[in-house]
């Protein structure tokens, strides 16, 4: 038994020796996503109040990157056999609507001209006018705002976003909304991450760039991983738990459904330094939306990395 092992091993030595001094490199597919930031304030300087500065918007876009890539040595790494590399990227884009290269890369500044956006259903100046006047093209850019929010039943809100449209996925209507308002919107104190920088409007426990994750999330066609219900209700992800209702905080063996919760997982509403986890299942999810559903197909830009 022990000989046999022994042979095994010197096999496998053999094979990666071959490997390594042959010319054959396999590649993955990458899915890179080009990203404009609509900073809408209330006419402050850049860098005060509203008008966040690049600086701030910058470290949201390397938190994408860190979660969605599964980073090494950053927050958004796991060793959960469940997590996934979702092999999808995010970058500010260098030029404007008619071709012009952007002074401040994926950034456009709007002057809103007022303090507080709300989102109700009573009066939503967001939906109705803000973003159909100022989204460019969403078949070129990842349209992403961020404001105050405020003043009806809007207090409270970090952010949401707009589902895909006709994606074929279970759990998502065929339309999720028109193209006009297609993009998430943040508020801006949840834009970013207070470890990257002297960000002082971001507010803890959500000043990590998570609420961002969470709503790209349902962008590429995530539901809540409690699948907004109680054990009935599933989230169509196989290798996520089941859980009776959304988490806080940061709990540590928290069962529901007879099963322990994932708690880390971004589709929860746990605290931004509790998260890191998109699973396998996730990633299927949003790669069939990249792949398939208007807007987000034409969107993307395919890149090949060598597997190391
Ligand atoms: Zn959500």
């Amino acid at each position: 038994m022990k000989q046999l092992i022994a042979g095994a091993a010197m096999v496998l030595l053999f094979l990666s020796c071959t490997n390594d001094s042959s010319e054959t490199v396999e590649y993955q597919t990458i899915y890179r996503i080009p990203v404009v930031v609509h900073v809408v304030h209330n006419g402050e300087s850049v860098g005060s109040g509203a008008n966040i500065s690049s600086a701030q918007i910058k470290s949201q876009i390397d938190v994408l990157n860190e979660d969605f890539r599964k980073m090494t040595g950053t927050n958004g790494f796991n060793q959960n056999s469940d997590g996934a590399d979702t092999l999808i990227e995010f970058f500010l884009a260098t030029e404007g609507p008619n071709g012009e290269t952007l002074t401040e890369p994926g950034i456009d500044r709007i002057d809103g001209g007022r303090a507080e956006w709300p989102k109700g259903f009573l009066r939503n100046p967001i939906e109705t006018t803000l973003k159909p006047f100022t989204i460019w093209d969403p078949e070129k850019y990842f349209n992403i705002w961020t404001v105050n929010f405020g003043g009806f039943a809007s207090r409270d809100l970090l952010g949401y976003a707009q589902f895909p449209n006709m994606s074929g996925l279970s759990g998502l209507n065929v339309d999720n909304g028109s193209t006009d308002t297609d993009g998430i919107v943040i508020g801006y104190k949840y834009f970013g991450s207070s470890q990257k920088g002297n960000f002082p409007n971001l507010i803890a426990p959500f000043d990590l760039g998570r609420t961002t994750t969470h709503e790209v999330g349902h962008w590429l066609g995530l539901r809540h991983i409690w699948g907004d219900g109680d054990c009935q209700y599933d989230d169509y992800c196989l290798d996520t738990p089941l859980a009776a209702e959304p988490s806080y905080g940061c709990p540590t063996n928290k069962m529901t459904c007879e099963e322990l919760e994932m708690v880390e997982n971004y589709m929860d509403y746990t605290d931004d330094g509790c998260m890191n986890i998109f699973t396998n299942d996730q990633t299927e999810r949003m790669h069939t939306v990249l792949e398939t559903s208007p807007r987000r197909k034409e969107l993307v830009v395919f890149g090949q990395e060598p597997i190391y």
